[in-house]
């Protein structure tokens, strides 16, 4: 190493040895801490999921390490009920060196945008207000525009369809501050698997109160006693940035020229200049999709998917999956998922709401539509989910005159039809899914929970035949499945058609912008790019993002 025997040069190599020791030693401690991270899974029986003294004891055994030598993260619940008796498994980050310090809040990132370029959103559902959120952590203002009522005000219609059956065609269980997510499942999962993506709107969901139960869930879930407040508090957020929001604001006209957005026009009166809109209206607002049309504004037929209801009781559905009635007090009510073939059409459970309600989602006088809901505890005594068929184009006979409207004509005559024979109220026809299979009118209606009522009804003759065959085969196959599943036990309620949109607005894949209009950017579940609250909440991001760039470019 030494070319020459030198005092001076000996001190200076051995200095810079020392250094380079030093030097290794600090990087060798990040090091250290880096790799002195590791995941843990281990496997608790329901009773000890919140025992964290028990789950310590189980990470400390598979390290061979003891408790007080590391800290552990719970990173991921699960709850694996494939063999008797059902347990949790918990993944935990597990650290011997030290705890990283937590991330700063997402909310520390936002601006006051009061005096910045404003942003038209309408609609203040998950993609709306996600979108809002965005854009202030860009530093553009929001200026919000829903038809319906805030979270808390939107209760007293949603009473009134239950208990009176008025329906208020802008304030309903679709309309209002939340959009469609606020009195729902409040089900937090996507089939998306971009987790990043994925993270961010639950973060900022417990950032406006959300329980942060809903980081590591697999399952995560709200609840709709708790959704108002979270959703209000996110409101909160806006205005306190500098956003606005407005409320019992119906965009009833969009002003173009020159193939580009110049203004809205809300409730036939006030017009609002603006260069770029975001149209987030949900996949129920079927006056937009007739105002795009009108205007000559591409728009396209999209398949969508239409059926029933079907509600067991719960405990029927957790002695299935559980193997064990009644389920053990640590365990939430249990869910399914099912799907199967028919031929050419699949049909497939949709939205579960263990331990739920069947309510009464129709958003215009004249209509009987279907979905579910839970409160947090998912404490009611039965289990509910859409079970439907998938709908295109080619199949649906007649409708041609309304162009790309043809499949929202379909939906809007099956739900039409199904109100006009009943007695004019929101009560619900049903029939005993055995049944239903065996094309009988039910001899009696077992309780259920839709709260306006369910009346024995030849649903085998209701339904249109390409809904009634499919759907009738479908579950048969999935009593098969589910062995419990296919019972007499079991209700199916008329009719679930709103779980996607009719309906696509068409956008540039990079731009995210409408091809024809400039300005104009199609957003969340009613323009096609959503299918349930995180999607609609992500798209809503990458939406926003897509507004900055384009406010930058022009
Ligand atoms: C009862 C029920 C339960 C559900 N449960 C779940 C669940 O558990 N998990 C899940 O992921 N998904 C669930 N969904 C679906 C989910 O709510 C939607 O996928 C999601 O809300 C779509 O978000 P969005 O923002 O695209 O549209 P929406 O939530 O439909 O919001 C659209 C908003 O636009 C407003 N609007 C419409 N037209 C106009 C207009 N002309 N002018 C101004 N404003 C207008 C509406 O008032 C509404 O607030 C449920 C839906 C319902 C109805």
């Amino acid at each position: 190493m030494y070319s020459s025997i030198n005092s001076q040069g000996v001190l200076e190599d051995i200095y810079q040895d020392l250094y380079r020791i030093l030097y290794l030693c600090c990087f060798l401690k990040i090091e250290a801490r880096i790799l002195m991270y590791q995941q843990v899974e281990i496997k608790v029986a329901p009773e000890f999921v919140s025992d964290e003294a028990y789950q310590l004891s189980l990470i400390g055994d598979s390290l061979g390490m003891n408790p007080s030598a590391f800290s552990a993260r719970l990173v991921k619940r699960s709850i694996d009920a494939r063999r008797f008796p059902a347990h949790y498994l918990l993944r935990f980050d597990v650290f011997t060196d030290m705890v990283p310090d937590p991330e700063p809040a997402l909310l520390s990132e936002f601006k006051d945008v009061s005096e910045a370029p404003e942003v038209l959103i309408i609609g203040a559902g998950p993609a709306g207000y996600f979108a809002a959120l965005d854009l202030i952590a860009l530093g553009l203002k929001p200026v919000i525009f829903d038809r319906g009522k805030d979270a808390q005000t939107r209760r007293r219609d949603l009473r009134a369809i239950q208990q009176f059956g008025i329906v208020n065609p802008d304030s309903n269980y679709c309309f209002g501050e939340g959009g469609a997510g606020t009195y729902s499942d409040g089900k937090l999962y996507t089939r998306s698997n971009k987790r990043g993506e994925i993270l961010r709107p639950l973060k900022l969901l417990v950032e406006h109160g959300a329980s942060p139960d809903i980081l590591v869930d697999a399952h995560p879930h709200i609840g709709s006693n708790k959704l108002p407040k979270v959703i209000a508090n996110i409101r909160e957020t806006i205005l306190h940035h500098g956003g606005q929001v407005h409320f019992d604001a119906k965009l009833t006209d969009i002003i173009l020229r020159d193939g580009e957005v110049k203004a809205v026009r809300i409730n036939d009166k006030k017009e609002y200049k603006c260069d770029t809109l975001i149209l987030a209206t949900g996949h129920s607002a079927r006056d937009i999709f007739y105002l795009l049309h009108q205007k000559d504004i591409l728009i396209e037929a999209k398949a969508f998917a239409l059926g029933v209801r079907i509600e067991h009781p719960q405990g029927l559905i957790d002695k299935i999956q559980y193997k064990q009635s009644p389920r053990s007090e640590h365990l939430p009510a249990s869910s399914y998922k099912l799907v199967t073939q028919v031929g050419e059409k699949g049909v497939f459970s949709f939205c579960m709401c263990p331990g739920g309600l069947i309510v009464p989602s129709a958003t215009a006088p004249g209509e009987l539509v279907m979905n579910g809901m839970s409160m947090s505890r998912r404490d009611s005594p039965f289990a509910n989910s859409g079970t439907v068929v998938t709908v295109s184009e080619g199949e649906v006979i007649g409708y041609d005159d309304a162009g790309p409207l043809k499949l929202l004509e379909y939906q809007k005559m099956v739900e039409q039809s199904l109100f006009d024979k009943g007695d004019g109220s929101q009560k619900a026809p049903g029939q005993r899914l055995t049944d239903f299979f065996n094309r009988k009118i039910s001899a009696s209606i077992q309780e259920n929970s839709y709260i306006p009522g369910v009346y024995s009804a030849p649903l085998h003759k209701w339904l249109p035949t390409m809904i009634y065959e499919p759907l009738r085969q479908a579950v048969k196959d999935f009593g098969r499945k589910m062995n419990g599943y296919f019972t007499e036990e079991a209700l199916v309620v008329a009719t679930e058609s709103r779980t996607s949109s009719p309906v696509r607005i068409p956008r540039d894949k990079e731009s995210l912008m409408h091809p024809q209009v400039r300005g104009l950017f199609p957003c969340g579940e009613g323009a096609g790019y959503a299918g349930g609250i995180i999607s609609a909440a992500m798209d809503g991001e990458a939406v926003a993002k897509a507004v900055a760039n384009y406010k930058t470019t022009r």
